[in-house]
């Protein structure tokens, strides 16, 4: 019997292979998503950004999938989907401990740096709950026609002159799919890297990093100070030391995701390959973490990742794209890896909406771009990484990320996407030039001056103003202010702070 022959084979069903599927069918595309595990499965990688769930949402508008909108905010995740959990994400809070001296952290202004994404919980960010998530996202796909099949044990990819074969079995019975064009969603290291085989560069300067985590239940809130600009708890919560740092990520279903990802040297001090016993004694020797998490079960044994960095040698091919999560990875300390997965989705459905896709040079822009993007993203990673022990510098330097986010986010708002190009804005002259210099300048007392001016064109957040003492709100004035930096008139900016429902009242700061 012939073999089923698709458009488009997508292997991996994480959200984005199956939002790619979905994005594929409206196009008119015949689609077959293949995943060797099944749904619901534990997966890591849970929290949003503003700059993510604004990707998804151009993405579901453009490519008319009304039914994913409600997930890219928490008011409307709540009203359309509360079956599927999710966890509040008000901000990104930072907390610096020393694990040689160990302290408590979340009384001290000085040794904390919150940073709010929205002014209310209605529209707010999220933590994708990705077991619940990613099978909304295939069943979905399969209401869009998407032929789906789980278990699935593929072996090596056949490419011949007009068609790519795709052989294995599923359970016992062997299995045979012929493709235009296939897309590999399936993770750092995955189907096509290990099968084709691809090899992996290098990411210059970037410390390799090793990661443990579980998700856990019975996890207490650590509450904050009064007049901070939204419950602490409530955000991507990390806790920085020398060296690396933990995660903290609730969700409302009780469960926590939290991990610690570290350098190489701190991984091998704190022995992380030991599962358990190693998060025990690191949660120990932190009197704040000791007592958010003195009840708290992990759900399944630690899983430890020996490697996280990851870049691929080659990211396209005839007939073949990684998705940006399949092409590299870095950390997930700024929660890149949705916005970095997001933009790619968006390149390659481009590429299938122009009719691209066997185009080597529209491909080879395709593979440009995102190993452009995971660069950048190494590049301010790194730097983060060797200011962990100086938390005044590293609080300089987040403000570069903070300010290429929400300035990005909020010229692609107004419609003026074209002056945030890049992610990151690496393809802003200006910009990238500058957050090169500033990332890499030498940590001394006027660094935090010098990446005030730095970012100042493209400030729209109030951020490095050393009044604010750390704590950063969502501010609609600040952003009034700013208006002619994002090409638009203050009252341009007061009509998409109403779209966007920014019209919740403003905290008072102390
Ligand atoms: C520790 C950690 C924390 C992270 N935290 C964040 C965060 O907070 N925010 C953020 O934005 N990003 C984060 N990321 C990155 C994030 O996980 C990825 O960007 C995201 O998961 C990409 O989704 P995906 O659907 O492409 O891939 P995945 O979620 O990895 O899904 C891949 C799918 O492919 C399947 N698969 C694998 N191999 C095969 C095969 N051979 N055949 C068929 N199927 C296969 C897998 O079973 C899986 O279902 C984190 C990553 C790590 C490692």
């Amino acid at each position: 019997m012939r073999p089923q022959r698709f458009d488009i084979a997508i292997i991996g069903s994480g959200f984005a292979g199956s939002l790619l599927a979905m994005i594929a069918r409206r196009l008119g595309r015949s689609v077959v998503l293949l995943e060797k595990g099944s749904h619901p499965r534990i997966v890591i990688g849970e929290s949003s950004t503003p700059l993510a769930n604004l990707l998804l949402e151009e993405l579901v508008d453009r490519y008319d999938l009304p039914q994913l909108r409600p997930f890219c905010k928490w008011g409307s995740w709540q009203k359309a989907y509360p079956e599927v959990a999710c966890g509040l994400k008000r901000g990104f809070t930072f907390y610096h401990h020393d694990l040689d001296r160990p302290a408590p952290a979340v009384h001290d202004r000085e040794r904390q740096l919150l940073v709010a994404a929205s002014p209310a919980d209605e529209i707010a960010d999220t933590h994708w709950y990705r077991a619940d998530v990613d099978a909304h996202f295939v069943s979905s796909a399969v209401d869009c026609g998407v032929t789906y099949l789980d278990h699935v044990q593929l072996d090596s990819p056949e490419f011949d002159r007009d068609v790519v074969r795709l052989s294995g079995r599923r359970g016992r019975e062997p299995v045979t799919f012929e493709a235009d064009f296939v897309v590999d969603a399936s993770g750092p290291r995955g189907f096509l890297h290990s099968s084709l085989p691809l090899t992996e560069r290098d990411l210059p300067g970037y410390p390799r990093t090793h990661a443990l985590y579980s998700h856990f239940r019975g996890v207490e809130r650590l509450g904050g100070e009064d007049g901070a600009p939204y419950p602490v708890d409530d955000a991507a919560v990390h806790h920085v030391f020398d060296r690396g740092w933990i995660w903290v990520l609730r969700f409302n279903n009780g469960v926590t995701s939290a991990g610690v990802a570290a350098t190489e040297e701190l991984a091998g001090e704190l022995r992380l390959s030991e599962g358990a016993p190693a998060w025990q004694r690191l949660i120990a020797a932190l009197p704040d973490l000791r007592r958010q998490f003195a009840h708290a079960q992990p759900l399944y044994e630690f899983r430890y990742i020996p490697n996280l960095s990851f870049r691929s040698g080659q990211i396209t091919g005839e007939r073949w794209a990684l998705l940006p999560s399949a092409a590299g990875f870095v950390d997930p300390l700024l929660s890149t890896g949705f916005p970095l997965t997001l933009f790619g989705i968006e390149r390659l459905a481009q590429l299938m909406e122009t009719g691209k896709l066997h185009d080597p040079g529209a491909l080879s822009m395709y593979a440009e771009q995102t190993d452009q993007d995971l660069l950048a993203t190494a590049h301010l990673t790194a730097a983060l990484y060797s200011s962990m022990n100086d938390f005044q510098t590293f609080t300089a330097r987040t403000m570069l990320y903070f300010a290429a986010a929400s300035y990005s986010e909020s010229a692609r708002r107004l419609g003026n996407a074209h002056l945030a190009p890049g992610f990151l804005l690496r393809k802003h002259l200006v910009f990238s030039r500058r957050m090169r210099e500033l990332a890499e300048a030498p940590p001394d007392a006027n660094l935090a001056q010098e990446i005030r001016e730095g970012i100042q064109p493209f400030n729209v957040a109030g951020l490095s103003n050393p009044a604010r003492r750390n704590w950063y709100p969502a501010l609609a004035e600040d952003l009034i202010e700013s208006a002619h930096k994002l090409g638009a008139t203050e009252d341009e900016v007061v009509a998409m702070l109403k779209r966007c429902g920014f019209n919740a009242p403003q905290p008072v700061l102390q």
